[in-house]
């Protein structure tokens, strides 16, 4: 099972924008992209909203079948482990093994020597073609990457096993994920650690490693592009040499997470990606939810209180919300409105605050952050929050497919 060469994260909190994601799709296979949808969740986002990962695959199968659509889709168990794999074997046909919790966990010597031995040929100017500069692998730098990453993708290897049991060899695509750690893997880690994946044998299709920068949930790219650009191409590069070197499957692509509202590196993403004639894999997750919050402050009564109750709320929650996304978001209290100023507004007001256009004068990309963590509180809302999002489902299923198309696809894919 291979997945195309573009492809795109939708997951969907609430499971109601499956449709309107979809539009955004075929919207831009109608514009000249060509872009297999993948609906990614997490167990993380499943233990918050009390879902089912069952519930995941109805909504893509739905959304399918509503719009005739013919492409190829799939359900991502996004973030999985040994731990938590089960629940997401029968209806995911994705799977994305998080090995970021064991970067650093240790090997035996001789797992290290055997991993030493068997790249002796690399060490050395190690001349990857395109990238001007040759690395130098010396003995020091490969035991430093072994302690760093044998012993994770080890653990890979052992979830790949699992699931391939009992889903069977090529029912499934495989991402191999590290992207939740504080420090980025640099290319030539990059390169070493896709010769242990393909050691482990596992057939990966999309990797995703931690890029330099800032991904905060929900808002622009925050570092050096430059730099980002320098070894987003070297990372490229790296892959379609190692597919070679090392027999990996040859659609293996870059997947980028937390990959919504980064417009300043879309274009250098994309310019990369034509240049080299390379796929990729964008997650995009937490930007539909937040479109959801829009469409019903825009839908205004009852449904623009709603929304303020969910901000208010998250203002006094803020430690307890943002703990498990410490790594990615980073919020200026004090440029966070205050409940009494936000009880004040109407519709276009707080639509406009929170809406990802970068130079509009009433945007808060502080303001975003925190709603964007906030969607627990939607989740305690229960039926009050879904029942809102059904009876205004058109003023948001426009925000939501408006979002992906005009401002993630039309800029990811060049498109008009
Ligand atoms: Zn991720």
């Amino acid at each position: 099972m291979k997945i195309g060469k573009y492809s795109l994260g939708i997951g969907d909190r609430f499971g109601h924008q499956g449709e309107a994601q979809l539009r955004a799709i075929i919207k831009a296979a109608a514009a000249g992209a060509d872009i297999v949808p993948v609906w990614n969740k997490s167990n993380r986002e499943h233990s918050y909203i009390h879902s089912k990962p069952v519930d995941t695959r109805i909504e893509a199968d739905a959304a399918v079948k509503a719009l005739s659509f013919e492409g190829n889709y799939f359900v991502d168990a996004d973030h999985i482990n040994l731990s938590n794999v089960q629940g997401f074997i029968s209806a995911s046909d994705f799977f994305t093994l998080d090995v970021a919790s064991k970067i650093g966990s240790a090997s035996s010597d001789e797992e290290i020597a055997a991993f030493i031995a068997s790249s002796e040929k690399y060490t050395g100017a190690l001349n990857i073609p395109g990238i001007q500069d040759p690395f130098e692998i010396s003995e020091s730098l490969l035991i430093e990457i072994c302690r760093k990453f044998l012993a994770a993708i080890a653990e890979a290897g052992r979830i790949y096993s699992f699931i391939k049991e009992q889903k069977g060899e090529d029912n499934f695509v495989t991402e191999v994920s590290m992207d939740e750690v504080e420090i980025p893997q640099t290319p030539v880690e990059m390169f070493f650690i896709l010769k242990m994946i393909a050691e482990q044998n596992i057939p990966v299709q999309t990797i995703a490693p931690k890029f330099t920068g800032r991904f905060n949930k929900g808002v622009n790219y925050v570092g050096d592009i430059a730099q980002f650009s320098k070894e987003f191409e070297e990372d490229v590069l790296v892959i379609d040499y190692a597919v070679k070197e090392f027999d990996l499957p040859d659609n293996l692509k870059l997947s980028v997470h937390s990959g919504s509202d980064k417009f300043s590196i879309y274009p250098e993403i994309s310019g990369i990606l034509k240049k080299h004639d390379k796929g990729i894999h964008v997650k995009t997750a937490g930007t539909t939810w937040l479109e959801e919050v829009i469409g019903l402050a825009l839908a205004g009564g009852e449904a623009l209180e709603l929304a303020k109750y969910i901000y208010i709320n998250a203002l006094t929650r803020q430690e307890e919300l943002c703990a498990p996304y410490a790594d990615v978001i980073d919020i200026k209290k004090d440029e966070l409105p205050s409940v009494e100023e936000v009880k004040q507004w109407g519709s276009y007001k707080f639509a406009n605050t929170l809406r990802h256009i970068p130079d509009h004068p009433d945007y808060n990309p502080n303001f975003r952050q925190l709603i964007h963590v906030g969607y627990k509180i939607a989740a305690e809302c229960g039926a009050k929050y879904t029942g809102l999002l059904e009876k205004h489902h058109e003023i948001i299923g426009k925000c939501v497919e408006e979002n992906l198309f005009d401002r993630h696809l039309k800029r990811l894919f060049e498109l008009r």
